[in-house]
């Protein structure tokens, strides 16, 4: 998967291309990034990218012809790339977008600076807009680089064991299973007896419970659109079970 950058900023990226996941993906050829310099398309001798606002107002708009131009140009080098503004406007990433940008045939991102874009190119030349929450930042090239970050890692390859991406938070619709690693005992506290038993049936079944107690209490608006098995729906009436015994011991005892 190719990525072009557009950005005022691309000397931002190299925290991200240099190091982990990405650095490799990159070695091993999966991905491919390159920052391109919207100023290296503005046309004057100033090399002038933003100007005042028409209708007045606070802060600088970035001008649409070195955007334009440095569009063309990344396209002209990526034909069948998706276009991507960011912009805390756009549609929210998640999961799902991120799973929808990886099939894509390349990515071109654009950044915004100051107040933002001009609008028209938004309006105009780009496929989709992208938001990574909703909060304000100074640029979009942070965004971009969240982005890079979540859909490498979908790349078939770039992750050294092909599953875990396919059990993360989000991808199965739940939230991950507590993880463990050694020593046995920390601190006091035990790893879970069931993730020792070599017992693969055990483990996937605790796996899948605890994935989704966890859902229930911290993010339950995930399992309103969630298939569930059978298995799943019997854990919850247990749960359910337990948490209306535990309340009845307190009303009687209170
Ligand atoms: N005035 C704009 C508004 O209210 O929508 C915000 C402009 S922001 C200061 C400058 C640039 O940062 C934007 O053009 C965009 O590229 C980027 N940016 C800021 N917040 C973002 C977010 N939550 N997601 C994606 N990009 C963001």
């Amino acid at each position: 998967m190719q990525f072009a950058v557009l950005t005022l900023f691309p000397e931002m990226f190299s925290a991200l291309l240099g190091a982990g996941v990405v650095k490799r993906a990159i070695e091993n050829r999966y991905i491919l990034v390159e920052p391109i310099n919207i100023r290296g398309f503005a046309k004057d001798r100033h090399h002038t990218v933003d100007d005042r606002p028409y209708g007045g107002g606070c802060g600088m708009v970035m001008k649409p012809e070195p955007v334009a131009e440095g569009i063309r140009y990344a396209r002209k080098k990526h034909p069948e790339a998706y276009t991507v503004l960011l912009t805390p406007q756009g549609r929210l990433l998640n999961q799902k977008v991120a799973q929808e940008l990886a099939g894509c045939k390349g990515l071109i991102l654009v950044c915004g600076r100051y107040e933002g874009m001009d609008e028209r190119v938004s309006e105009h030349l780009v496929d989709d807009e992208i938001s990574i929450g909703d909060y304000v930042l100074t640029g979009g090239e942070l965004a971009a680089m969240v982005v890079i970050d979540a859909v490498a890692r979908l790349i078939p390859g770039t992750l050294g064991c092909e599953h875990s991406a396919q059990e993360d938070s989000f991808s199965t619709g739940l939230l991950e299973y507590p993880q463990y690693t050694r020593p046995r005992s920390f601190e006091g506290v035990n790893v879970p007896e069931v993730l020792l038993s070599g017992d693969h049936g055990a483990i996937r079944q605790w796996r899948r419970q605890a994935s989704l107690g966890r859902t229930i209490l911290r993010r339950p608006d995930l399992l309103m659109g969630q298939p569930l098995t059978t298995g799943d729906i019997e854990y919850m009436k247990k749960l359910q079970q337990d948490i209306k015994t535990i309340i009845g011991k307190h009303s009687t005892g209170s």
